[in-house]
């Protein structure tokens, strides 16, 4: 394969190699990104199947990401949120807790939500004016702890651990035994305090896609596996050579391990998400349903044509469920039970719903139990001419692989000179 060989190599085109691009492509440095896979967009990507779009595995978009907000044309991604909230499914009922500022209808229910005390929720009005009016990046430079320690040491009574923070925190990060640190925490909800959780109209791949769009075409190689990195030589799958003036390693953390020979990697993270269709009604909620009893498999459901009419075709709704984990059991053994809890949440009318399909991975995530790396600090050079970016050495998400595909390509123009 014949590959120009430009200044820099980026090996790996999600959302952190297509940061480091952009920014590269400003100062006008020849690059080349090499992407292992069909597409751009790594872990970030939508399928479209009979109508429906479907992301792989139940992702958003935050609108308070810094480094989102200053990059991405939001209008243009045309963001659809869901109610800011969350559903909590608890012994058999469903009760709505909201942000009373934002939704002061649902005020009273709220406050009458049997997933903690009163006083749990005055320790979270606190909390969270604690992490959303101190400087952004001092979050990271505090002492740190699992969340669970965190929220203990707050005060927390177990049922608003259990019923809340368990099901909310541990869906975010992947955790149901809220073991992420204790800043991840409170800048999970200082994000979900300043802005909206919010869906692209067209899907989650149209993030990648509008990082993507200024870039020129032929820089951007699909389906090109890079094999090794060897003085500062790049090889891929077909045995082809590049030998840049700089490397960006921006795969995700097991591959980047690999890659530059540096077990750094946290351990994998997995999510399964099934999705359904079901004919619309008024009552699918543009809320995330959180399982609250603990009872799994499912941690949570969410319904995201109701929140952006493009994910079903007219008439239909999409429905994402969510299980933590990689269960072992077979496909229809898992689907089977979460019918069943469906139909529990939702009465009979769920058994009759549609299974679309089933996304399972592996390494969604990686695990972010203390001591977690400052995502804010400069991207050091690994070796002369060597460099990374997403979350190995930094923290998973989009913020993050958008800021640390960002520091890279600084670090590179500094390097290149
Ligand atoms: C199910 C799920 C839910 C999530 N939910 C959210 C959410 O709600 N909000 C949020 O902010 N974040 C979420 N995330 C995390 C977020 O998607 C990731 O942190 C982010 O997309 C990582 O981007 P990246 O560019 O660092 O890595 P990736 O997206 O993993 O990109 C790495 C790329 O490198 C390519 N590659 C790998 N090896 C090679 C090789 N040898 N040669 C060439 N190319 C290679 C891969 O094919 C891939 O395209 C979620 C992730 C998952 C999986």
């Amino acid at each position: 394969m014949r590959l120009p060989n430009n200044d820099v190599v980026i090996i790996g085109g999600g959302i952190a190699g297509l940061s480091c691009a952009r920014r590269l492509n400003t100062e006008g440095i020849p690059f080349t990104v090499l992407e292992a896979s069909d597409r751009i967009g790594g872990r970030v990507k939508t399928d479209r199947h009979d109508g429906f779009l479907l992301d792989h595995g139940f992702q958003v978009l935050q609108t308070a990401y810094p480094e989102a907000k200053r990059v991405l044309d939001y209008r243009q991604l045309d963001l659809h949120a869901f109610a800011p909230g969350a559903m909590f499914q608890v012994a058999g009922r469903r009760f709505t807790v909201a942000d009373p500022l934002r939704r002061p209808r649902d005020v009273i229910g709220t406050i009458t939500a049997p997933i903690g005390t009163f006083v749990d929720r005055i320790r979270l009005a606190r909390l969270t004016h604690r992490v959303t009016t101190e400087g952004f990046e001092d979050l990271f430079q505090q002492p740190e702890s699992t969340a669970m320690q965190f929220l203990q040491a707050e005060g927390f009574s177990k049922t608003m651990i259990a019923r809340f923070f368990v099901p909310f925190f541990g869906g975010v990060c992947l955790d149901p035994e809220i073991r992420a640190s204790s800043r991840v925490l409170q800048y999970v909800l200082r994000m979900f305090a300043q802005g909206d959780v919010a869906l692209p109209a067209m899907g989650m791949e149209q993030i990648p896609r509008q990082l993507a769009s200024d870039l020129p075409a032929e820089i951007l190689r699909t389906n090109v596996r890079v094999r090794q990195i060897a003085d500062n030589a790049v090889t891929m799958e077909d045995g082809s050579v590049l030998s840049p003036r700089a490397i960006v390693v921006a795969t995700e953390g097991p591959e980047a391990d690999r890659l530059l020979g540096i077990p750094r990697s946290r351990g994998s993270i997995s999510e399964t998400c099934l999705y359904f269709s079901c004919d619309r009604a008024e009552w699918h909620p543009p809320f995330l349903v959180l399982d609250a009893d603990g009872t799994g498999p499912i941690n949570n459901v969410a319904f995201p044509s109701a929140v952006s009419p493009a994910y079903a075709p007219s008439g239909k709704t999409l429905v994402s469920v969510v299980v933590l984990g990689h269960p072992d059991a077979g496909e229809s053994h898992l689907l089977f039970r979460v019918k069943d809890q469906l139909v529990d949440w939702f009465g009979s009318e769920a058994a009759a719903w549609e299974h679309l399909a089933t996304f399972r991975m592996v390494h969604a995530l990686p695990d972010q139990s203390p001591p977690t790396a400052d995502p804010n600090t400069p991207i050091p050079m690994v070796r002369p001419g060597l460099f990374v970016a997403g979350e190995h050495g930094s923290l998973p998400g989009i913020q993050w692989a958008m800021l640390s595909g960002r520091k890279a390509a600084e670090a590179v123009i500094d390097c290149l000179g």
